[in-house]
């Protein structure tokens, strides 16, 4: 079995399909070695071997894997002249960390692995650069120290232990850049670095190159278990086995002097999408420092510095003059890096993120994979890419991740408001949206309002759970590669970072700008699209839709073939929804039409009623109120079908359980109190879900289904007198035996046939149930008998299939999500496994009467991308869900059909 796969000079053990294996990282470097990209010589660890490291710890690995890594550096020695551990020519390495996903910034990385006292002096003679021999040293120790070492801050107030040394020496020697140190400052920070580690672990730190190299291996694997990637993990449902791949590769350095640098760059705008080269880098940096913020970087493109001054009131001029574009600095650089992208974008027929390094002008690239984006920035480079002939519809239609497209969906600052906007600082546009939140300094806090701001001088992986909790993320530090930006634009969350006019506190946790104070808890809003910073909150609207959307969607229509529907209670939904394509209605509920005030009252007097006589009275005055509100939602609709459902939820919902408001009902209903109470006390249940619900409540109380089949038929009627078409398709709730179906039916039917002949006219309409009970999904090939067409409510169908109470369950599934008894939340993620089969069988049975059954789905499932593509497997007609998740439906139909 190969542990090992070897990458550089061209050639390559591995490739890009292999992701799986040598995670994305390693694959896409064998890759760009095999297409003639300079990429320094190394090799990769696969996860398996990660795998077997969970299982069989340190020793037993570090056996399995020393014949292969001590051959693989032999190959990085000779391709580069220089050894490993050497004390005159030593070659120094870098240990990577690489899953088979990118999860930016959630592992570990140590950079200049290699060195010690006597190895750092040999770096200096043979460089002729004592300078860059000692920076590579102090950083290695710390990035060593963090890693593996554990040299973490011990509170969230405090800063890095090895940063804390850094900044004491800066104010000492009154500096403000790492590149301001003389060497003796660097010589003095790797003797505190190296106290500061044997103080806190007690060791020394260690000097031998092959215990850093296995210690370092170690630490990777390590992290894929560490807090933060196991979060990051869970928040995408990526399984805990797939482990990471350590990748080990030849430094190459970027801190050699001012004809060397570091820098990070998008073949696209990853917030936009827009076809320009962008980036960022630094000159005389290494590694992170671009990301990180330690410095404000410069802009790879000239465009791009101009650009961005404007947009960063902050440090206008220095931007602008003192820190040119690697175009105007580097114009040789910049064309051989331009080659580059063009060809790995070509190659990959995606927006490539990269990784690069000059040393003494030689460049060299040490990363690409396919960038994060908005989804803005995924709808439009998708189109284009289709434009300009790199990918065909269908592979289009596949780039698009359909929950992604919510983002654009979401609502955005009302222009009318943004004009009176107080704007109180304007920082860098890193992921557009609109936010409006109260302000918080902990990512730990994020959760201490409804809607949060949070504010951070710098953002670090550790804040990724706050970062996504909060509504958008404000920094004072960092460029539009920064972490912040970076993961932001991963999450579709507005971001404004860079905003250096802000003065941030965070142990007064205050907020400065231009003298005026915000505080913990007041209110904020951040123009992700333009960088404003206003004060207050600022009013927001429904979002335009693109036409680049508008392509995506009309694309998906000529590949889908199971439909979309909506659930949608008022006209106004269903507007919404159809402007979004629905092809109809696939559940409207009833009830929520009797909640408006004057509706309660009529609705409770139905109920307290002990009389079939007092109820038809209470019935009578609520049947017009019906009649219009189908009215409006079938003229809405119009042409579409619309499937109502009967009244569904227990009554007790519906009476009043305050005593004011008991007092009143009996006043108004001319009877004692004593009587309300009573009636109340006799609705509660035990277990309402199981209860008196549903057609339990029509086949007790037939009047109420027979008011509501007349007000739906004669809002059918009075519209086709107007010459509007509607197509009803009235639906039964919660049948478990086709005699509930049958008696409910004939209610409807005759019903229907009276009003027809006192009408003298007709409509079409179908009748079908829902399949809700395990019962009803058992017998289904029974109840198909009768029924027109079968909609599956998984909703109630998974709780009652699990036995989990829909309203109880938040007591006990986050702890099963958390210890991995369910892997996800049935009532989000249809359960395929087991809710799935009745479903399965349900559908089968159902058609093996009825071959054309009409069948579709209605829960909360129906909008989402997953389980769509299972209805899609189970041959429905059609989903139906929310109007805000019609796009996204539409779009997992149309990739379920490719
Ligand atoms: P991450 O996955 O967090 O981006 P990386 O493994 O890509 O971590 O490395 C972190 C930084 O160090 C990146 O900027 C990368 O370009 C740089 N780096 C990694 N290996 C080398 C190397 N061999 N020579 C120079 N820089 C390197
Ligand atoms: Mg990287
Ligand atoms: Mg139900």
């Amino acid at each position: 079995k190969t542990r090992v796969y070897k990458f550089g000079n061209k050639s390559a053990d591995g490739d890009s399909t292999m992701k799986n294996l040598l995670g994305g990282k390693g694959a896409n470097l064998a890759e760009m070695s095999k297409i003639g990209i300079p990429v320094p010589p190394g090799f990769t660890i696969t996860t398996d071997v990660c795998t077997e490291y969970n299982l069989l710890g340190k020793e037993a690995v570090v056996n399995l894997l020393t014949n292969e890594v001590e051959a693989s550096i032999d190959t990085i020695e000779k391709s580069m002249g220089a050894t490993f551990g050497d004390k005159e020519n030593p070659l120094l390495v870098s240990v990577r960390s690489g899953a088979r996903v990118s999860m930016p910034g959630m592992m570990d990385t140590v950079l200049n692995l290699g060195l010690n006292d006597e190895v750092v002096i040999g770096l200096a003679n043979k460089t002729k650069n004592e300078r860059f021999a000692w920076d590579s040293y102090r950083r290695f120790i710390q990035m060593y120290g963090g890693v593996v070492l554990g040299m973490k801050p011990e509170y969230k107030e405090d800063i890095d232990p090895f940063e804390e040394i850094i900044e004491a020496l800066k104010h000492k020697r009154d500096i403000e850049l790492d590149t301001d140190f003389t060497i003796q400052d660097l010589k003095d920070l790797v003797y505190d670095f190296k106290e500061a580690v044997k103080k806190r672990t007690g060791h020394d730190f260690p000097t031998n190159p092959w215990d850093q190299l296995w210690g370092a291996i170690i630490a990777v694997f390590n992290s894929w278990n560490g807090d933060r990637a196991v979060y990051y993990r869970n928040m995408h449902g990526y399984p805990a086995d797939w482990g990471t791949a350590v990748n080990v590769q030849a430094m190459v350095y970027g801190n050699m002097g001012n004809n060397s640098g570091t820098g990070v760059c998008f073949t696209r705008d990853a917030g936009t999408g827009e076809n320009v080269f962008n980036g960022e880098y630094l000159i005389n940096a290494q590694g992170e420092d671009v990301v990180a913020g330690v410095r404000t970087p410069q802009q790879i493109t000239k465009l791009g510095s101009e650009r961005w001054a404007v947009l960063a009131k902050v440090e206008e001029d220095e931007r602008a003059e003192n820190y040119p574009s690697l175009e105007e600095l580097m114009p040789t650089i910049y064309k051989e890096l331009n080659g580059y992208q063009e060809t790995l974008e070509k190659h990959y027929r995606d927006m490539q993120d990269m990784e690069f390094t000059m040393q003494d002008g030689k460049l060299w690239i040490l990363q690409t994979r396919n960038g994060k984006r908005t989804g803005f920035a995924m709808v439009k480079i998708a189109m284009d890419l289709l434009k300009e002939g790199l990918i065909n519809e269908k592979e289009a239609l596949l780039r698009i991740e359909p929950n992604k497209l919510d983002e654009l969906l979401h609502p955005i600052f009302d222009p009318k408001a943004l004009k009176n906007a107080n704007v109180i600082a304007q920082g860098l546009p890193a992921s557009p949206g609109a936010a409006t939140g109260k302000i918080v300094f902990f990512a730990d806090e994020a959760n201490k309002y409804k809607n949060s701001i949070l504010v951070r001088i710098e953002t670090s992986p550790e804040d990724l759970e706050g970062m996504n909790i909060a509504k958008g993320i404000l920094t004072a530090r960092g460029g539009m590669t920064s972490h912040a930006a970076v993961v932001a634009r991963g999450m579709g969350k507005c971001c404004v970072s860079g905003a250096g006019a802000l003065k941030i506190n965070y142990k007064n946790k205050t907020l400065t700008v231009d003298g005026h104070e915000y505080h913990d808890g007041d209110w904020i809003s951040l123009n992700g699209s333009t960088g404003n910073i206003i004060e207050g909150k600022v009013a927001t609207t429904e979002p335009e839709l693109s036409g680049e959307f508008a392509k995506i969607m009309e694309l998906t229509d000529k590949y889908a073939t199971m439909q979309v529907r909506t659930n949608a209670d008022s006209p106004n939904d269903a507007k919404i929804a159809r402007n979004f394509g629905a092809q109809g209605i696939g559940l409207t509920r009833t009830e929520h039409m009797f909640f408006e005030v004057d509706r309660i009252k009529a609705m409770r007097e139905m109920i307290l009623s002990d009389t079939v006589k007092g109820r038809k009275e209470a019935l009578k005055d609520l049947l017009p109120m019906q009649r219009d509100d189908f009215e409006g939602i079938f003229e809405a609709m119009e042409g579409l079908p619309v499937t109502v459902r009967l009244l569904d939820p227990p009554l007790h919902e519906f009476v009043p359980h305050q005593l004011a408001t008991q007092k009143d009902l009996a006043d108004d209903m001319h009877i004692s109190l004593e009587a309300v109470k009573s009636k109340v006390a006799e609705l509660e249940e035990f277990n309402p879900m199981l209860g008196h619900r549903g057609c339990r409540l029509g086949i007790t109380y037939p009047e109420i289904t027979e008011m509501q089949a007349r007000a739906i038929i004669e809002a059918a009627l009075n519209l086709k007198e107007k010459g509007i078409e509607a197509k009803p398709e009235i639906m039964v709730p919660l049948i478990g035996t086709l005699a509930e179906f049958e008696n409910q039916e004939k209610i409807i039917r005759d019903t229907a046939q009276q009003i027809f002949e006192e009408r003298n006219d007709s409509i079409e309409f179908l009748v079908g149930t829902m399949i809700e009970i395990p019962r009803a999904a058992l017998l289904a090939d029974k109840i198909a008998q009768r029924a027109d067409f079968f909609s599956f409510g998984t909703n109630d169908l998974t709780q009652m299939t699990f036995g989990y109470s829909r309203d109880d369950a938040g007591k006990f599934l986050p702890i099963y999500l958390e210890k991995g008894i369910l892997k996800v939340d049935p009532f989000e993620v249809l359960d395929q496994e087991g809710v799935g089969q009745l479903v399965k069988i349900g559908t089968e049975r159902g058609r093996s009467i009825k071959p054309d059954l009409k069948v579709g789905i209605c829960g909360e499932h129906g909008g989402e991308p997953s389980s769509v593509e299972f209805c899609y497997q189970t041959r429905m007609n059609y989903v139906s869900c929310s109007p805000y998740r019609v796009p996204i439906a539409r779009l997992a139909s149309a990739q379920a059909a490719i």
